[in-house]
């Protein structure tokens, strides 16, 4: 109970400095908010948003979960990131994973969580993808960071697949995507893909995430300049990208 307290100790004095500096600083942020950026980061206490980017309230829409997952099947992400694009208009979309990452070690072993394990699978599939890179690398922490970075780049990857993303960059070359890892040894944010403004430099993205595996189709969510499909339909195009899929990979189904 101590250390709560401390919390709301530590809210007053931050509060009060605030205002001493600027009488107005609450009352200008109060009506309304205009982000310029989406911030999508792990959980992580070591990687505060706003401290680690230098932001102040405000200036950093922030989404967070374990890992720093981008999955179209998350009502949460998909949720922020339209509110953010559509409706806040932010100018760049910006995921972050940072090196030692608990989530991504998880889905690098063998060991149960339990739940976990379901939020992980992405990950775990990263590690599968890229096997020949990663087994080429033989220092068990080089091996740790590369999957942090790869999984930066596949969340990335998958943000530009996102319909709302499609759809903006259908409308203008807004908003740029960028991913980044953040360095808890140093305290530094390491850019690994910046400035991502379409689908060719998305396209470009896919060779570099997955090392091992030639590129495929596009997953099976597929991209808003395709019709919207539901239903029988939706089940027949599924079945139908699965196919060309096994076809692609010469009968081994990678992905
Ligand atoms: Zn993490």
């Amino acid at each position: 109970m101590e250390n709560f307290r401390k919390i709301i100790q530590h809210n007053r004095e931050w509060a009060a400095a605030m205002k001493a500096e600027d009488p107005d600083y609450f009352e200008k942020r109060a009506s309304r908010q205009e982000p310029h950026f989406l911030y999508i980061g792990c959980s992580d206490s070591r990687v505060p948003a706003n401290v680690v980017t230098g932001t102040e309230p405000g200036e950093l829409f922030v989404h967070r979960n374990i890992a720093n997952v981008v999955l179209p099947s998350d009502l949460n992400v998909m949720s922020v990131l339209q509110y953010a694009v559509e409706v806040l208009d932010v100018k760049h979309v910006i995921v972050t994973g940072h090196y030692n990452c608990g989530g991504v070690k998880a889905a690098m072993g063998n060991q149960s969580y339990g739940l976990v394990d379901l939020w992980l699978q992405p990950i775990r599939n990263v590690v599968r993808w890229n096997k020949p890179e990663l087994e080429q690398i033989e220092d068990e922490q080089a091996r740790f960071d590369r999957v942090v970075e790869l999984n930066v780049l596949e969340q990335l990857y998958h943000l530009s697949e996102t319909p709302v993303i499609q759809n903006a960059w259908e409308k203008g070359k807004r908003p740029l995507l960028h991913g980044l890892v953040y360095d808890i040894h140093e305290g530094l944010l390491r850019e690994i893909a910046t400035g991502v403004d379409s689908q060719e430099a998305a396209d470009a993205l896919a060779q570099r995430r997955q090392s091992g595996v030639p590129a495929g189709p596009p997953p099976v969510m597929g991209r808003l300049t395709q019709p919207v499909l539901a239903g029988d339909a939706l089940a027949d195009a599924i079945a139908q990208r699965v196919m060309d899929r096994l076809n692609v990979t010469g009968g081994s189904a990678k992905r």
